[in-house]
């Protein structure tokens, strides 16, 4: 194969910045990023992003089928090229997040793995829309910037602990299984990245309303200093008292901040919420 850089010389492509052009063509770390998702040949995979093709061809090598999303129809060319050796792979031209959730698992056609290297003005969007609305997703692996593979993958009680770690954890469980230089990247971005792994555990929390939990989560973070019990007063317009009723009732000590519960304990607390109303 040409080196990317060839690649674009000869098709004239100068990098978008705004869509977070920022290319991979290191052919140990694209190998490896497939062998650790353990994509094998019975697998359907989603790309988000498929950007020269590197990861998508990688892909297509070794999953039974590959639907790509790119933004940039100024790529059609170069994908062409990259992709003709295969005829299980399909690309579609348009922005991922003005294309429903619906339509995409329709032509995926059933259990699929989420693999992309995401721009990162997207990742959090991206990650809460198939944690929470996606049906038919198996896992995800996704290459980030490093702090937020970090976040995503991280345990309560430390400060890496946010909501969206929460929301992983409702769904499944995360690990980074990468760490991915700057330099690895075509053109270096600014920051070093990491792949994470997101298993989707469908029997996770079965029968419990996960909307209802994430509304708790949303209101429990959402002034992250306060302890708990505030933001429960705050949020849900409820005196000191029943707030503690609530902690007490969840078996949830009065003095935690957000960051500290489990999934675990999220849902748990919203069932006590769910009874009080
Ligand atoms: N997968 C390629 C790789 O690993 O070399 C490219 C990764 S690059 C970080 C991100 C790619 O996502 C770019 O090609 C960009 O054009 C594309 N992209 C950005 N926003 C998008 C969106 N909303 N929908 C679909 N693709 C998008």
């Amino acid at each position: 194969m040409e080196n990317l850089r060839q690649i674009l010389a000869k098709y004239n492509l100068s990098l978008k910045k705004a869509f977070g052009q920022n290319f991979l063509s290191d052919q140990a770390l694209l190998s490896e990023i497939v062998e650790k998702a353990q994509v094998s040949s019975d697998d359907i995979v989603l790309e988000i992003g498929c950007g020269a093709g590197a990861l998508t061809r990688e892909l297509a090598r070794t999953a039974k089928k590959v639907v790509g999303y790119e933004i940039d129809t100024r790529l059609k060319p170069i994908l062409h090229d990259m992709l003709e050796d295969f005829n299980n792979v399909e690309i579609v031209f348009s922005d991922v997040m003005k294309v429903s959730l619906e339509e995409i698992e329709k032509k995926l056609g059933g259990e699929y793995i989420l693999v992309a290297n995401l721009p990162y003005y997207i990742t959090t969007p991206i990650i809460m829309r198939f944690l929470e609305n996606a049906k038919n997703i198996k896992g995800m692996v996704i290459m980030v910037q490093e702090e937020v593979a970090y976040r995503l993958a991280s345990k309560n009680s430390t400060s890496d602990y946010g909501a969206i770690t929460v929301g992983i954890n409702l769904r499944g469980s995360a690990e980074v299984i990468i760490n991915v230089g700057r330099e690895k990247f075509t053109p270096p971005p600014n920051v070093d990245s990491a792949v994470v792994k997101i298993t989707i555990d469908k029997d996770k929390f079965g029968g419990v309303d996960l909307a209802k939990v994430r509304d708790v989560v949303r209101v429990a973070f959402s002034s992250r200093r306060k302890m708990l019990v505030n933001n429960l007063m705050n949020g849900y317009k409820i005196p000191r008292v029943k707030a503690e009723n609530i902690l007490t009732s969840a078996g949830i000590e009065l003095t935690v901040r957000a960051e500290n519960l489990t999934a675990e304990q999220f849902v748990e607390l919203s069932k006590v919420i769910d009874k009080k109303d």
